[in-house]
């Protein structure tokens, strides 16, 4: 996939109408409407200021959970929107349906410098299935399509997808950004590159290992995701996390590294507990000797001297799961130790991606020593994996 896409800084936004998907699908109070974490749209703000200093009128979408095609008040934009009012100091308003009268007025009154919002696009099912009629008419609202909803970008929706058909199609400034660092650590690497896995996740994930093999130089592998290896190993992991339908994977990812010349390193010691519980007495385990009763929660000292030494040496370092269940204080230090020797790389392109590891990252107090956090989970991952985003995929190639 190629990832130098034409951004709104290569065009004329001046007295357009622009149609800007963002993604501000935040976490929420589903009574209250109360906002837990407003990353997502503090992160588009740019876009979005950038639009309007530069006198365009900016129409933005965005979608909301998941309710097939239902008016559901609790997945209404509204709490975002208030939000978004109070960051941008200026009026927002929120459209009273998706694609019908009040849209398409508030639309075609709006004028350069304003700002409008339509509801939630999943109250329409046409927006998840693509279709190429409610895709035109979203476009018929508009001159220019920019997409930043980075997190939505492994979807192909109507809103993501299916405008780019009518309308001329660029990049967002946050999309921009998530493609300059891991397009660029994924094809054009400072090396040596280091990628890290580990998470809970771990039939989602497993799959991205084959293409890192292609790509990295080293791949540290901890958290709930070590223990299938562990056991492809032929050792003992207790009741640790096993995805027991990829063992033989990653039986051939281990043979493959060793063909291939690529460094897996995998827990050479864990920390593990009777249960699942965060007063759980730690207990270091050796990886070759793990009890049948205990718990894999986090990797041990020495894991974190050779996790640490690989991380010291990289150019590049990416990095997707925690190494532990770091809600748990006492298994927080295998993940900590991570992100400090990231933090510590200070010439190396240090990512991470991920939803759990980027809040461990900023509770470790580290993440403005890294170079960028990814804002999408799956589409982070999907990138990883070396698949085509269909919402970076379908925008204009720079010239
Ligand atoms: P991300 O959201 O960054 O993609 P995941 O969702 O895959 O990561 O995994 C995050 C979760 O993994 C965390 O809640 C953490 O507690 C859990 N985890 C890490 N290590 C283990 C382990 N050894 N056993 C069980 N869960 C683990
Ligand atoms: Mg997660």
């Amino acid at each position: 996939m190629n990832y130098d896409k034409k951004t709104i800084r290569d065009i004329d936004v001046s007295g357009k109408k622009i149609l800007l998907r963002c993604d501000f699908n935040v976490p929420h109070d589903k009574a209250t409407g109360v906002i837990h974490d407003d990353t997502r749209i503090v992160s588009t703000l740019p876009t979005i200021r950038y639009l309007l200093d530069h006198n365009a009128a900016v129409i933005l979408l965005s979608h909301m959970g998941r309710p097939h095609g239902e008016w559901k008040k609790e997945l209404s934009l509204f709490s975002a929107r208030d939000h978004l009012e109070e960051l941008l100091e200026m009026p927002v308003p929120l459209t009273e349906d998706v694609l019908g009268p009040d849209t398409k007025a508030k639309c075609a009154a709006l004028q350069p410098g304003q700002v409008v919002l339509v509801e939630n696009l999943r109250f329409r099912l046409e927006e998840e299935k693509n279709d190429p009629e409610f895709a035109k008419e979203l476009a018929s609202l508009a001159d220019i399509f920019v997409f930043d909803a980075f997190g939505a970008a492994h979807r192909a929706h109507a809103s993501t997808e299916g405008v780019s058909h009518y309308l001329p199609s660029v990049a967002g400034l946050l999309v921009e950004k998530e493609l300059e660092f891991m397009g660029k650590a994924l094809d054009d690497p400072k090396r040596p590159l280091v990628a890290i896995l580990g998470g809970s996740k771990v039939s989602d994930k497993i799959g991205v290992i084959n293409n890192l093999l292609q790509k990295a130089d080293t791949i540290l592998i901890g958290g709930g995701m070590a223990y299938t290896f562990q056991a492809a190993l032929g050792r003992d992991i207790g009741t640790s996390l096993l995805d027991a339908n990829h063992v033989g994977y990653a039986k051939d990812m281990i043979a493959k590294a060793q063909e291939m010349g690529v460094k897996l390193l995998l827990p050479q010691d864990n920390l593990a507990a009777k249960e699942f519980s965060a007063d759980a007495e730690p207990i270091l385990v050796d990886a070759t000797d793990f009890p049948h009763d205990l718990m894999g929660m986090d990797i041990g000292p020495k894991t974190i001297e050779d996790f640490t030494g690989a991380i010291a040496g990289a150019g590049t370092v990416i990095w997707n799961g925690p190494m532990g269940v770091f809600e748990f204080p006492a298994f927080a230090n295998g993940t900590n130790a991570v992100a400090k020797a990231m933090s510590d790389q200070k010439d190396a392109v240090t990512i991470v991606g991920g939803g759990d590891s980027s809040s461990a990252v900023e509770k470790s107090g580290f993440a403005d020593k890294l170079s960028h956090i990814s804002t999408g989970g799956g589409a982070s991952l999907e990138f990883l994996e070396g698949l085509v985003l269909p919402g970076i995929a379908c925008l204009a190639d720079k010239d």
